[in-house]
């Protein structure tokens, strides 16, 4: 059986009175590509920052075996400095601070590594962002919202970096989208989130096929 690099069980995680997350449990092995899709206030976030150790869980537990590297919400590059420079900050902790690599791996990085990252596009500023949770060589990607305010013709070249770093270095992620249809395409399974429970999980292919999700997520009828 694959090792679980992340691991979520009966995860209870509240704000003051109120419970964000309500007994949630979810998996993402090694080497796999996994979707959380779900509203608006779900606790998608909520889950995010629990699984980075921001907020703390009330009940249950959380495992990450391996490293993780985050792509916020909102990308949080820093403005002012160069593309270059916003790749070294993923690589904080390591000696290795090459970003050649990033370069090679994310080749529309390399014509803009010496513009300040505040002057780029949204696309080539997820592009950064992407880059920067790479320069840490991680072993699972939790990437927030990716999709939001993007043009498709972006979103389709992000997805494909995902799936070339999944398939040749076994890359593992889990993909935290309000849009459904990339989530589903791109990921082999699927949790769907509602008010802090999940509401269904299972096969990307018969999530998608199933008429609840497809009404809700999917726009069909
Ligand atoms: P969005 O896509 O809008 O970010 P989400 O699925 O990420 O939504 P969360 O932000 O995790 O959802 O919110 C889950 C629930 O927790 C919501 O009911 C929200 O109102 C509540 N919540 C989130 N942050 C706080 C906070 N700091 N204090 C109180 N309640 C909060």
């Amino acid at each position: 059986m694959a090792r679980m690099i992340i691991e979520v069980r009966d995860l209870v995680v509240g704000y003051g009175a109120a419970t964000a997350l309500d007994g949630v449990s979810l998996d993402v092995a090694e080497g796999e590509m996994v979707a959380l899709i779900g509203p608006n206030g779900a606790g998608k976030s909520t889950l995010v920052n629990t699984l980075c150790g921001i907020l703390a869980a009330r009940r249950g537990r959380v495992r990450v075996t391996g490293d993780l590297a985050l792509v916020p919400e909102g990308r949080h590059l820093f403005a002012p400095l160069t593309v270059d420079d916003n790749l070294r900050l993923g690589a904080w902790r390591r000696r290795d601070r090459d970003t050649a690599h990033i370069y090679t791996l994310l080749p529309e990085l390399g014509r803009l590594r010496d513009r300040p990252a505040g002057r780029l596009s949204g696309g080539e500023q997820q592009m950064v962002a992407l880059g920067r949770a790479l320069m840490s060589r991680p072993d699972v990607l939790v990437i927030d919202e990716m999709s939001l305010g993007l043009a498709p013709r972006v979103v389709a070249s992000l997805a494909a970096h995902l799936r070339d770093r999944n398939a040749a270095d076994g890359l593992a992620v889990l993909l935290i989208e309000q849009n459904a249809r990339l989530a589903l395409d791109l990921c082999s399974r699927a949790y769907v989130l509602e008010a802090g429970r999940v509401v269904a999980a299972g096969a990307s292919a018969e999530l998608a096929g199933s008429p609840q999700v497809a009404a809700a997520y999917l726009g069909l009828e």
